[in-house]
């Protein structure tokens, strides 16, 4: 057998049945006309974003990070509790522009932007975390033929990453952003053409755990900005500190002590240097906002052995779920959060593995797990699924087509 992630806190049971802010999924699941479905919990991302507020200084504002989830009601639901908004394309923009989000409080990050979404952002006055000198060229050339003057913001590869984290976004040579040493240069040349300049946009890496890996990263971060904008002899309006807050998906990965974070950037807060004290703060997050607010349910549809072990076949998979089964940037397979949402709470009588529809061995949900015994018909759910489930799988892999969402 081997073990499953740990299922986030917040899920309930009513019958043996999961349930969801109250509401049993088998009623969502009919509500919403079937599985494959996500079902996201406003009061889940209400409650994150309280404990998230309490923990962080006054000073610092939240962003979301669209890209992690931009199902348009859980968007609509997040506009009343965050600061703003970060998109990585023109895409992104009409979802949130949709959305009615304000676009001043957007800011537009993603390297090979097209001029055309250039275009777009800046007519609507969306900030521009600029990715490269080429890519700035191209924003003033488009702003002054539009008689718009454009929001940028330069975003710094810093020369640090982010220990521990997943995904590493910083230090080295990277697609993203422009190079520490050339940045305060560019800066220079954003003030000389006239432009509204925004400040640094610096991000070091993306799911971390570790709070004193997050606290060193945001010191390295302030003293890096602080260093730059001295250096390009410029005041700083305001400056993204990145993000990188992780959720447990794994057996014995323990939660990120936020409290942690929070005290160690209050004290920063408080001694800022001379180049930083009026600067606005802020940090951008995606999955740890909506992560652990998602939960994927499917319907079995076969049960089948093959040499001893146990397949529960599924209508749901991969080109829902690319992360749980293994195959989003992860090295070695490891179970997610997973549960028969029909026998919740039940006690585990056999190991099971639980596949989904494709022809490709790579789609499985649980690999040898633990679970009550479960037949044709009913739910599995896989949890931390609020994030870069549905737009970060291959939905239309086999002609199988994107999963059903509710936010309840
Ligand atoms: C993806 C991304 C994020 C969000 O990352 P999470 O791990 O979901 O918090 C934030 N900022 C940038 C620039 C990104 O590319």
């Amino acid at each position: 057998m081997k073990p499953l992630g740990p299922i986030p806190a917040g899920f309930g049971a009513i019958d043996g049945v999961l349930a969801v802010d109250g509401r049993k999924v088998t009623d969502l699941v009919a509500e919403a006309g079937g599985t494959p479905l996500f079902v996201y919990s406003s009061a889940m991302l209400s409650a994150r974003m309280g404990a998230l507020r309490a923990a962080m200084p006054k000073r610092l504002s939240i962003h979301y990070a669209v890209k992690a989830n931009p199902y348009a009601p859980l968007l609509r639901h997040m506009v009343s509790l965050v600061d703003g908004f970060d998109i990585a394309s023109g895409g992104e923009l009409a979802i949130v522009k949709e959305a009615g989000i304000n676009p001043e409080k957007v800011s537009f990050a993603g390297p090979g932007k097209r001029d055309a979404e250039i275009e777009i952002a800046i007519a609507a006055g969306v900030t521009l975390n600029l990715e490269s000198e080429g890519e700035a060229e191209r924003a003033f050339a488009i702003a002054d033929r539009l008689g718009v003057i454009p929001q940028l913001a330069v975003r710094v590869n810093p020369d640090f990453d982010l220990k521990g984290s997943g995904m590493k976004m910083g230090g080295g040579a990277k697609p993203f952003g422009v190079d520490a040493a050339r940045v305060p240069a560019l800066v220079r040349r954003i003030m000389a053409t006239g432009a509204n300049w925004r400040g640094f946009h610096i991000f070091a890496g993306s799911q971390a755990l570790d709070a004193g890996a997050i606290i060193e990263t945001q010191a390295q971060t302030l003293a890096l900005a602080a260093r730059l904008a001295d250096e390009a002899g410029a005041v700083l309006p305001k400056c993204n500190l990145g993000g990188g807050f992780g959720i447990p998906y794994f057996p014995g990965d323990e939660p990120l002590d936020i409290a942690a974070v929070g005290a160690a950037l209050d004290e920063r807060f408080a001694n800022l240097p001379a180049a930083l004290k009026d600067t606005a703060f802020c940090i951008e997050l995606g999955r740890y906002l909506v992560g652990e607010a998602g939960v994927y349910l499917a319907s079995v549809v076969d049960r089948k052995e093959s040499h001893g072990e146990v397949y529960l076949v599924t209508d749901g998979g991969l080109h829902h779920q690319l992360a749980a089964s293994g195959n989003f940037g992860t090295v070695v397979r490891r179970n997610y959060p997973s549960a028969i949402a029909t026998r919740f709470g039940a006690a585990a009588e056999e190991e099971a593995n639980i596949v989904g529809c494709l022809c490709t061995p790579l789609d499985r949900l649980a690999d040898k797990g633990g679970f009550p015994r479960a037949d044709v018909g009913d739910l599995v759910a896989v949890f931390c699924a609020g994030a870069y489930g549905a737009t970060a799988s291959p939905a239309m892999f086999l002609g199988q087509g994107p999963a059903r969402e509710i936010l309840v």
